[in-house]
């Protein structure tokens, strides 16, 4: 057997890693003895040559990702009791076997210390995205660890990676079934149903990180009018209607967005005239509309994928958000998200704080939202608290 390639950190540089952070920066590298290859594991030191970690080695900014701040192999072993334990957290969250809600996040990263690997779980059917050629090496491994620990519960693997795993030579096969056929199926969360297409879907077919507070708008949406904007499969949509609202408008840029929610609302509310949808711009649908809405949501996609271009995400979220508090009816709730690893809670709520003070209305935070304990943070890697999300009542 090879000797495993050790890399020597630059003085200082260990700091994070004995605050247990998973991701070795490239520029923190000051020797790495033996061959670099991508996705190889490799062990870290600190410059005077003490042990720190053991990770995956990829050649970009994050040059390793940390699995374990111990000596470890990546066997079988290792991965099964990783995967065992994710899965028996689900367990105990109530989330498998529970006959309201069969989708839910298996495996989240550096949250469940697998930095790279996101797994979600879809009635049976479980997709794979890999974000890191060591997991990628190590697809195999993972694939038969997910049947041993839960092989009587899954019909269908789907290996999603495509347009996730970074370009490098000689990575092939991104993308395609590992057991099954189904392309699409359908799911229930809190009850209500809905068609996940994980093949054609964004992300792994459907954002499940919202669960929770879909359920919360469900509940302040008792007689009032709702916009859901950034709908998507128009998933508040169908909490809204569920409870209790007077009218629900779902706005989305993409068409197919809109075909989907329409279809949603068919599958739990047919022949409800409360809803219409509208393939629209949101920033164009928000110009001219004055007191129409006292439930608006805004959960936009992420407007920074990077740290530099981080003023412009912040400047995005003012805007949008302004638009909104400047004409949502009064007595209005606001629910406003953002899902940008880069923008911090504290620099969320700054951008939604300018932008209710230009539109001179008094706004008060009800709740603090976040993600479902099924994407779980590292407290180590507060970077994994991606979704921020505010409810203000708007006087
Ligand atoms: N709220 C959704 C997820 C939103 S994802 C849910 O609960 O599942 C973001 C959505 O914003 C995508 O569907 C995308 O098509 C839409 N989108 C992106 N830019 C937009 C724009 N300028 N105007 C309206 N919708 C937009």
């Amino acid at each position: 057997m090879t000797e495993r390639t050790r890399i020597v950190l630059k003085s200082g540089k260990d700091q994070s890693l004995r605050r247990f952070h998973p991701w070795v920066f490239s520029g923190a590298i000051k020797k790495i003895h033996g061959p670099a290859r991508e996705g190889s594991l490799v062990d870290l030191y600190d410059n005077k040559e003490e042990y720190l970690a053991t990770g995956h080695y990829q050649d970009g900014s994050i040059a390793v990702r940390v699995l374990a701040f111990e000596p470890m192999e990546t066997d079988e072993l290792f991965w099964e009791n990783k995967i065992a334990d994710a899965w028996q957290l689900r367990v105990k969250l109530g989330l498998v076997d529970n006959p309201e809600t069969n989708v839910f996040r298996w495996i989240n990263a550096e949250g469940d210390g697998l930095p790279g690997l996101i797994i979600d779980y879809y009635a049976g059917t479980v997709v794979i995205q890999m974000h890191s050629i060591g997991m990628y090496h190590s697809l195999e491994m993972i694939t038969s660890c997910l049947l041993k620990t839960a092989g009587a519960k899954i019909h269908t693997i789907y290996n999603k990676s495509n347009s996730t795993l970074p370009d490098k030579p000689g990575i092939k096969g991104r993308s395609g079934f590992l057991k099954g056929d189904g392309e699409h199926g359908e799911v229930l969360e809190n009850g209500f149903r809905f068609n996940v297409d994980w093949v054609q879907g964004q992300k792994t077919g459907f954002f499940i990180d919202q669960r929770e507070n879909r359920k919360m708008v469900g509940k302040w949406s008792a007689g009032r009018k709702v916009l859901n904007m950034f709908g998507y499969t128009g998933g508040f949509s169908i909490y809204g209607l569920g409870g209790s609202a007077e009218l629900v408008h779902t706005v989305d840029s993409s068409g197919k967005a809109i075909d989907l929610t329409r279809e949603h609302m068919e599958m739990n509310f047919p022949d409800d005239t409360r809803h219409e949808a509208f393939a629209e711009d949101a920033f164009r649908y928000m110009e001219n509309i004055k007191n129409k809405y006292d439930l608006i949501i805004l959960d936009p996609p992420a407007f920074a994928k990077h740290q530099r271009v981080l003023n412009n995400a912040l400047q995005g979220y003012k805007r949008i958000n302004q638009r909104a508090l400047e004409q949502i009816a009064p007595g209005g709730i606001l629910f406003t998200f953002s899902c940008s690893q880069a923008v911090s809670r504290e620099n969320f709520r700054k951008s939604v704080f300018v932008a209710a003070a230009n539109a001179r209305r008094n706004v008060r935070i009800l709740h603090q939202l976040s993600q479902p304990p099924d994407h779980p943070v590292s407290i180590y890697h507060p970077e994994g608290e991606y979704l921020k999300g505010l409810v203000l009542a708007v006087e």
